[in-house]
């Protein structure tokens, strides 16, 4: 682990496994809490000096992080495959989405803004960094998620203690390792747990912002927690997002890229396509369009160069993913997929269930894994209520060829984000965050920068 700029053994140590065997791929350091105590403390002692480094030497000092990051790329995908289960491409992808997320918010600024100028009076807002910043990430996309709050956290002035999800700890070690050598100590610290610090840490005294990114259910926890010392926060949590199909798309074309949406990183993706409703002319044909391609669909051992699509990234989650498949045989029709496969590892084949009512658990819950409900409708309005009745409201799709009328659905959805006839595009200059339980406050974009700063206005007489 990486604690005030060494790098140190765990108190104890954590089992880190292979989803793609099921077996161990190697031990990794575990924190008790007086070493997490020592990373706050880390982070703490190294706050004034880098708070008052000038953003200029910030922003170099964060280029030189990512072109050492991009320089190893080839070694963080084979890790972030070996632990997480993705195709080594999509880790690939997911590298250098993260190396641009860190030159992204490198490239903006927090410059003083002038409020009002007048004969009387001049009113200024700056944004000062906040301190010690908790960074908690899950175990979908171990190193973009990350990045999305150690690049603003940094760039701002913050200095940060990052916790990885306990099944996915190596690369976000590994990227701790590689910082020792660039960053101040203490200004990044990462430490490990075995979902047992998390709530020490987010109500540690000495952190003043939790940046959090997981389960809606963890993040109640979490927003309990840092109620005793009013801590900045940031959630971004759980989803079940809705893909409405209009009458008029073509429907192979839109199969296609729904499946992608709903099937890409074996379903574990926040915003991924969890529930499809497709208007009743073209449900059959559609149905068995999703079916052939789940069938086609190649599924493997993410270093095997074939494999389209990994294992399940844990065993609880793969237990869980198998209550879904219970639930859509005994509620629904299983037309492709629908048994985890008889190997090691924690593999479900892409499976698509038709003819499941509303109230099924498979489309009232985040599944998190491969199987996508299809689901039909009659009539616009009624397709538009029951995708914004859950309680959720991450993201959301419309697929429709007469794009004003895209537009229209797309404004009805009660979500942070809606895509129109694209899917899953995060650029780093636009802003992203939930509604509902999906979470609140943004990540990335200038806004997602601001929220690693305190506004302070200076309002000064003349
Ligand atoms: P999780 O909530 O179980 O764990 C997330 C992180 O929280 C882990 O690091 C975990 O160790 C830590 N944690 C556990 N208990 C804690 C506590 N009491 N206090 C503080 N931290 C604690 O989530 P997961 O299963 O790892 O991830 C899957 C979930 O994340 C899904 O619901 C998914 O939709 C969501 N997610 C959301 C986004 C988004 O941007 N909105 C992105 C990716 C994943």
């Amino acid at each position: 682990m990486l604690i005030n700029g060494q790098l140190v053994a765990g108190a104890a140590t954590l089992d880190v496994i292979n989803p793609a065997t099921g077996k161990l791929l190697t031990r990794c350091a575990r924190a008790d809490k007086a070493q997490l105590d020592a990373a706050v403390l880390a982070a703490k002692n190294a706050f004034p000096a880098w708070s008052t480094t000038p953003i200029e030497m910030r922003r170099q000092i964060l280029l030189k992080v990512a072109a050492a990051f991009e320089a190893r790329s080839g070694e963080f995908a084979r890790l972030l495959t070996e632990e997480q289960g993705k195709p080594l491409a999509h880790a690939a992808y997911e590298i250098g989405g993260a190396v641009a997320m860190i030159r992204a918010f490198a490239a903006m600024d927090l410059p003083a803004k002038v409020l009002r100028e007048n004969a009387v009076e001049r009113i200024v807002q700056l944004h000062v960094p906040l301190g010690v910043v908790a960074a908690i990430t899950p175990w979908n996309f171990p190193l973009i998620l990350l990045m999305i709050k150690v690049a603003p956290a940094l760039l701002a002035g913050n200095t940060i203690v990052a916790k990885p999800a306990p099944t996915t700890p190596l690369t976000t070690l590994l990227f701790g390792e590689m910082c020792a050598a660039l960053l101040p100590p203490g200004v990044l610290n990462v430490i490990v747990d075995q979902n047992d610090l998390g709530g020490y840490l987010t109500q540690h005294p000495d952190v003043a912002k939790v940046a959090f990114t997981g389960s809606t259910a963890t993040g109640k926890k979490v927003m309990a927690s840092v109620a005793g010392t009013i801590k900045r926060l940031t959630l971004e949590l759980g989803g079940n997002d809705a893909a409405i199909v209009l009458d008029d798309v073509d429907v192979k074309e839109v199969a296609a890229k729904v499946f992608h949406g709903a099937m890409v990183n074996s379903g574990q993706v926040c915003l991924a396509i969890k529930r499809v409703y497709v208007p009743d002319s073209m449900y059959d044909a559609m149905c068995e369009e999703l079916a052939k391609l789940a069938d086609a669909h190649v599924v493997g051992d993410g270093l095997d160069a074939a494999t389209q699509m990994g294992p399940l990234q844990n065993k609880t989650q793969f237990e869980k993913v198998k209550e879904f498949l219970e639930d859509a045989r005994l509620h629904g029709k299983v037309i492709a997929g629908g048994k985890a496969l008889q190997r090691d590892g924690y593999f479900i084949p892409p499976t698509i269930v038709r003819d499941i009512p509303d109230s099924a658990r498979l489309v009232m819950e985040e599944q998190f894994g491969p199987i996508l409900p299809v689901l039909k409708y009659s009539n616009i309005d009624d397709a538009i209520a029951r995708a914004n009745s859950t309680e959720y409201g991450l993201g959301g799709t419309v697929w429709g060829k007469n794009s004003k009328r895209a537009f229209d659905v797309a404004q009805r959805i009660a979500s942070g984000t809606v895509w129109v006839n694209k899917h899953l595009e995060l650029p780093p200059d636009i802003p992203f965050g939930g509604a509902k339980q999906s979470g609140f406050d943004t990540e990335m974009g200038q806004e997602g920068l601001e929220e690693f700063t305190q506004s302070r206005v200076i309002n000064i007489a003349k």
